[in-house]
């Protein structure tokens, strides 16, 4: 008999399993229907044993002391930059756009202060920002739009940029200076050890057992639970009962080059041309020496293992009519990118699990006035909650 059934084991499910386990006292069956802990932050060593991300290129980079705090439990870091370049019109050239991206591109020598005016000449009134078009032509112009936004947009989400909420493109700042950090959050950096290890430890408490290859399915009615976090996609938990939820899925063609390195930073991005997005090398991630190297190369598509929520009006209006379902369901938690519908960092997520721990510890009680109904399979008690953003 378990006190909680959590499904998935990615950031959400594993921090979740974490707190109730050692901190509760509770006891915590944890399951995922890949082969794996970690969710899409999963990275394993490849047949050449170069460390590699399953799905995809995870950079962990956060303001947050309290999640850097929280998860330096269970590993330490390797301090890491990110920093992407784009290839357009031939060239390999930053991305954020920045000072350098437009002087090498149009063969200028402007300053900084130039260019503001370069971008304000350019720059597309808009009355109100909504789109992801909106975004970028309103700050740098339709060529440079053009250039980096719009085909790779189109590729990524099947969507042109006008048909996506402006959230998405906003993730992507525009600089006047020579800053070419993907990121500057306070703190950026990898796990020491690798993700995998940090969810092994994470998970390392003897009141969680982990079960891989299982879906909730097959094992909600079998195995005796008293409650339930759900991290999977809403609308599957709900039998699609009102439509599905439109995710955007990739697919990641990973290969080991016989070279020491192919690209001069970790991701390349293509804006143009390919039918792939970016190209990772993840020894400029890792810091692993190694004579080979192992790239992966991401091709955006419809169907497959649902990653990206896509961000627009008439989903999110669709994910609540499903919200609205998963408030009355009793004693089932709902958490993460995929059961609260946002595109969410891993840092939000962690930020948003020890959040919802905090209120389900306050609703329920702490350990000592914890109740123990009689053992049931699908349990039936008010309670259910999902966590606002954080
Ligand atoms: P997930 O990691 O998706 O975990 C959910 C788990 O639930 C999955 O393992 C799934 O198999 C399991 N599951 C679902 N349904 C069931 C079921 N019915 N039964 C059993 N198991 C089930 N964030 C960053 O901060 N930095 C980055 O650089 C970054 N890069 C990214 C690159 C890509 C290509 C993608 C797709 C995402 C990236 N992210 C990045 C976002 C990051 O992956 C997520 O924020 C984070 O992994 C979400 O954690 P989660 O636990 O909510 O979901
Ligand atoms: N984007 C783009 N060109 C780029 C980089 C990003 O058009 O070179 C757009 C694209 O729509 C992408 C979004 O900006 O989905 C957000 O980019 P980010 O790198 O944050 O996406 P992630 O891979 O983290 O989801």
């Amino acid at each position: 008999m378990y006190d909680w059934l959590i499904v998935g084991a990615g950031f959400a499910g594993s921090v979740l399993a974490e707190r109730l386990a050692s901190r509760r006292g509770e006891r915590v069956l944890i399951i995922d229907r890949r082969n794996h802990v970690g969710g899409n932050a999963y990275d394993r060593l490849d047949e050449a044993g170069v460390l590699i991300h399953q799905y995809g290129p995870h950079i962990f980079h956060t303001n947050a002391e309290a999640v850097v705090a929280y998860l330096s439990q269970f590993t330490a870091w390797r301090p890491y930059e990110h920093r992407v370049l784009a290839q357009v019109d031939g060239m390999l050239v930053p991305i954020p756009i920045n000072l350098d991206t437009v002087n090498r591109l149009y063969g200028l020598s402007l300053t900084s202060e130039e260019l503001e005016a370069w971008f304000a000449a350019r720059a597309e009134p808009v009355t109100e920002i909504r789109t992801s078009e909106d975004v970028v032509v309103s700050a740098v112009g339709r060529d440079l739009y053009e250039k980096f936004f719009r085909g790779y947009t189109r590729k990524q989400w099947g969507l042109d940029p006008s048909e996506l909420d402006r959230q998405v493109t906003a993730r992507v700042p525009t600089r006047t200076n020579r800053d070419d950090r993907y990121f500057t959050d306070t703190f950026q950096a990898m796990p020491a050890q690798g993700y995998t290890r940090m969810f092994e430890r994470l998970l390392a408490h003897p009141n969680i057992h982990v079960m891989t290859n299982a879906d909730y399915r097959s094992v909600r009615d079998v195995i005796p639970h008293r409650r339930v976090i759900y991290t999977g996609p809403i609308d599957e938990y709900f039998d699609f009962r009102f439509g599905r939820l439109p995710y955007r899925s990739l697919r990641f063609v990973h290969v080991t080059r016989d070279a020491d390195c192919h690209q001069p930073v970790a991701v390349v991005n293509y804006p143009q041309g390919e039918a792939y997005t970016r190209i990772t090398e993840y020894k400029h991630l890792t810091g692993q020496e190694h004579p080979r190297t192992s790239l992966t190369y991401e091709y955006p598509c419809a169907e497959g293992d649902p990653y990206y929520p896509v961000p627009r009006a008439e989903n999110q209006a669709l994910f609540k009519r499903y919200e609205r379902l998963a408030r009355a369901e009793a004693d089932v938690w709902f958490v993460g990118r995929l059961a609260t519908y946002r595109y969410y960092n891993m840092d939000q997520i962690v930020g948003q699990a020890l959040a919802t721990f905090r209120r389900l510890d306050e609703a329920l009680g702490g350990p000592a006035q914890r109740i123990q109904p009689a053992p049931r399979a699908t349990p039936r008690r008010p309670a259910a909650a999902l966590p606002p953003a954080e």
